[in-house]
């Protein structure tokens, strides 16, 4: 049993079946597929899709919200109640990244997302948040041009500062301490591993995934006896993932490479991460990563992914299809719509 709780989309359909393959090819038995609504209307309906339409793994859907679109204006909690209904299996949010936070104009502290957040911690529900990104997107001296160019370059004067953005995912962790949370990326903190120890004392529901970021890795390998104690120590919070997606060519060795640093020993090695990368291994027992690609997937998860409800699909694909049948800009996925509505 080997479970990637993060991955993405980008696309509808015959590319999610490919990219699942890939992952499938990589021994992954159990996969979490994380909704981004920012790239379309259709993408909770996809996922839910691929969850019954896909039969080498596992596959769960972590629904996103509409914000942007014609279902933007209702309520938080009524589309949350909704996918859940629907067959979804926990709830993705992108809304503390620095540029979304921007676009958005509000954080998950706001009002807005107060009954949502209620019914999930009520409910139990897993939920995934990307908070923040690394430090380096905010200094003008470190941010790379690729970042700059798809604009992750924070440090202009009109983004939230990383304080501030972790001030506002704590607010609504301090509101919500039964809230059952993983937060992406490590929460960005493998520089700072005072704090990664605070906040894992501080809100014993929250865990933290190790999708790179390679910086995550560079940052382990800068005190590596530390870290693997951190590891061994909160060896039940801490979860696998990849950031794979259909776009990606390069899902297969994010696995080899996220997997090497969790075995190999502590001395330097060279994987390849977005690139070749120099990190140490942490070194960990068996057991531990036992937890780290599979164990801890199930206990936030659950051991099964949710049954998807027929009836209820239908009716939403009707509904988005409503929306958006005479949208040019909406081509491909009511083109996508068009073809499952058929099936
Ligand atoms: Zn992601």
């Amino acid at each position: 049993m080997f479970a990637d709780l993060h991955v993405h989309l980008e696309a509808l359909g015959e590319p999610v079946r490919a990219m699942l393959d890939n992952i499938a090819d990589c021994g992954v038995t159990h996969t979490a597929l994380q909704v981004l609504t920012k790239y379309g209307i259709c993408e909770n309906l996809a996922a839910l899709y691929w969850k019954t339409h896909y039969d080498r793994m596992h596959v769960y859907a972590f629904g996103g919200l509409h914000q942007f679109d014609c279902f933007g204006d209702i309520p938080y909690e009524e589309q949350a109640e909704a996918l859940l209904e629907l067959g979804a299996d926990g709830m993705k949010f992108l809304d503390m990244k620095p540029d979304f936070r921007k676009r958005l104009g509000k954080g998950i502290c706001d009002p807005s997302y107060d009954r949502m957040f209620s019914l999930l911690e009520e409910r139990q529900v897993p939920v995934l948040i990307h908070s923040g990104d690394p430090e380096t997107f905010w200094d003008p001296d470190w941010v790379t041009d690729y970042h700059k160019k798809v604009g992750w370059f924070y440090g202009d004067g009109s983004f939230l500062t990383s304080e501030e953005i972790y001030g506002e995912v704590f607010a609504r962790l301090d509101k919500h301490p039964k809230l059952q949370v993983t937060l992406a990326h490590f929460f960005f903190l493998s520089n700072k591993p005072e704090e990664a120890v605070r906040v894992m004392e501080t809100y014993p529901n929250v865990r933290f995934d190790l999708t790179p970021g390679g910086e995550m890795y560079l940052g382990f390998s800068k005190d590596i006896d530390f870290w693997h104690d951190f590891f061994v120590k909160y060896q039940d919070r801490i979860l696998f993932g990849t950031d794979s997606n259909a776009n990606k060519a390069i899902n297969a060795s994010l696995n080899t490479f996220v997997r090497q640093a969790l075995t190999h020993p502590r001395q330097e090695f060279t994987g390849n991460c977005y690139g070749p990368m120099t990190i140490r291994g942490l070194d960990l027992p068996e057991d531990v990563v036992d937890k780290i690609t599979f164990g801890n997937f199930a206990a936030f998860a659950g051991e099964h992914p949710k049954p998807v409800s027929a009836d209820g699909f239908r009716a939403a694909a009707e509904k988005v299809y409503d929306c958006i049948r005479n949208d040019p800009e909406q081509a491909d996925s009511t083109a996508w719509l068009t073809e499952i509505r058929r099936a």
